[in-house]
């Protein structure tokens, strides 16, 4: 019986996928079909679903799912707390069913629901198949967008974005080849003149430094590419600020720079002494390096921009929204950010990139200064340009010494289609492209939250 019921599965399964390809079914809408074509009952539909947008994810991309697999009852259910007259939902799976605020035992509502929108696998963490998008410019491919995130909109906006892109011929991408990452030494002297003598010193040092400081970083092949002074004055004295600037093509490398800064400081230390410049401090200073500040002037990562041209003639047919309420609607928003005082602007973004990270694994030490975004919609010799820039993107590909990569974060990766630091840069601002550019439309043909 058992086996039967798995042949009728597959056959289902075969049907939907053929449709996804087709594009008569929609990824988003693959649970309610099973239903109202099938007759399957919910929560069975919950399963065959991921496993239609799992197969039909592998049939586009040539890769298998196997670290990202489909549990038994892939599907969450909702519970009351009588006492705080509150709803939980619950995975299936979690079967401890106390209130978390109150302790009391939860009832079961015996309503079930999927556990995130476009569900496709994994069991701590959720990923959604989020469509795919073709990029052409510094990086020419068709990213296939895996998020790992719990709500709706994620998905759901990436996906409906990329799909509009596909239809306007594709994201036109650039990406840096390099990313950088920073630190800094920092020198307190007593006088304007000690500090000028100082940096006359470390200059002249300077291509010593680089090949001495380069070897440090041989492994992940870091390469100083600048080193930048910056001066200010306290009443403690003259501050010297040097930021030895390096580049990796594929590693975050804040690691290596920071050793190669530890190792050169004394030899530095060394030179001024031997020179006859008398410092009162010689550190690290950390507070000028860009770590995780939200400042135009952090060098940290790597700069990505994607745009889509979209021809005036589209915005009535293809997207139905009036052109210049577009337009009006991403002014009032970049405004709108300036007058907080945001140097950025940082929208769905601020999403889209934690969740791509979490699908991948792949780590910056913390999103905040990759979330950073600029948005800017412009009218190009009769068409609207719409562009979103990333100006400090951080990606480490590579499970290495710098930071270890479960297996799910690798299969993700292949699964999506990325090989290097730069295709990653390219399928996260494509990505961030898609989302904001649907939210943008919806917002203006104010659908939003309505
Ligand atoms: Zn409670």
């Amino acid at each position: 019986m058992a086996t039967k019921i798995r042949d009728e599965e597959s056959r289902i399964v075969k049907e939907c996928v053929e449709r996804l390809r087709e594009g008569q079914l929609a990824p988003w809408k693959v649970e309610d079909d099973l239903r109202s074509t099938y007759g399957m009952e919910i929560p069975v539909n919950f399963r065959i679903a991921a496993l239609c947008r799992q197969h039909f994810i592998e049939a586009i991309t040539g890769e298998n799912f196997r670290y990202i697999f489909v549990p038994e009852k892939p599907y969450k259910e909702r519970y009351l707390c009588a006492k705080d007259d509150f709803i939980c939902e619950l995975d299936i799976r979690d079967e401890k069913h106390t209130c978390s605020l109150c302790a009391s035992e939860l009832k079961p509502m015996n309503q079930y629901a999927p556990l995130v929108a476009n569900y496709v696998g994994g069991q701590e963490d959720y990923f959604s198949y989020a469509g795919q998008v073709p990029v052409t410019g510094d990086v020419q491919k068709t990213f296939t967008n895996l998020l790992v995130y719990g709500t709706g909109l994620g998905p759901i906006g990436v996906t409906r974005g990329s799909f509009l892109i596909n239809k306007l011929g594709g994201a036109e991408v650039k990406v840096a080849e390099f990313a950088a990452a920073v630190r800094c030494l920092g020198f307190l002297f007593q006088t304007e003149e000690l500090r000028r003598k100082a940096q006359c010193v470390i200059e002249a040092f300077l291509p010593e430094t680089k090949a001495k400081m380069q070897d440090k970083m041989l492994e992940f092949g870091g390469c100083i590419s600048s080193v930048d002074f910056d001066h200010a004055e306290t009443q403690r004295g003259f501050i010297l600020y040097v930021d030895f600037v390096a580049e990796f093509t594929n590693f975050r490398g804040h690691g290596d720079i920071s050793r190669a800064v530890g190792f050169i400081k004394p030899e530095v230390e060394k030179k001024l002494s031997s020179q006859g410049v008398h410092y009162e401090l010689s550190v690290i200073a950390q507070g000028h390096d860009g770590d995780l500040k939200p400042s135009p002037r952090n060098k940290r990562g790597r700069k990505a921009m994607a745009q889509v041209r979209i021809p005036i003639s589209d915005f009535k047919g293809l997207l139905k929204v009036d052109p210049e309420k577009f337009l009006s609607f991403v002014e009032v928003d970049g405004v709108g950010s300036q007058r907080l005082g945001c140097p950025f602007y940082s929208g769905m973004g601020g999403e889209i990139l934690p969740a791509v990270y979490k699908a991948t694994k792949v780590n910056p030490h913390s999103p905040l200064v990759s979330c950073f975004q600029n948005i800017y919609a412009e009218k190009d010799q009769g068409d609207v340009i719409y562009r979103v820039e990333l100006p400090n993107i951080e990606v480490g590909v590579l499970s290495s010494r710098e930071g270890l990569m479960s297996p799910v974060g690798r299969e993700a990766m292949r699964i999506m289609g990325i090989q290097t630091a730069k295709e990653f840069a390219a399928s996260v601002v494509a990505q961030v492209l898609a989302g904001e550019f649907n939210l943008a439309l919806e917002i203006s043909r104010e659908k939003l939250y309505s």
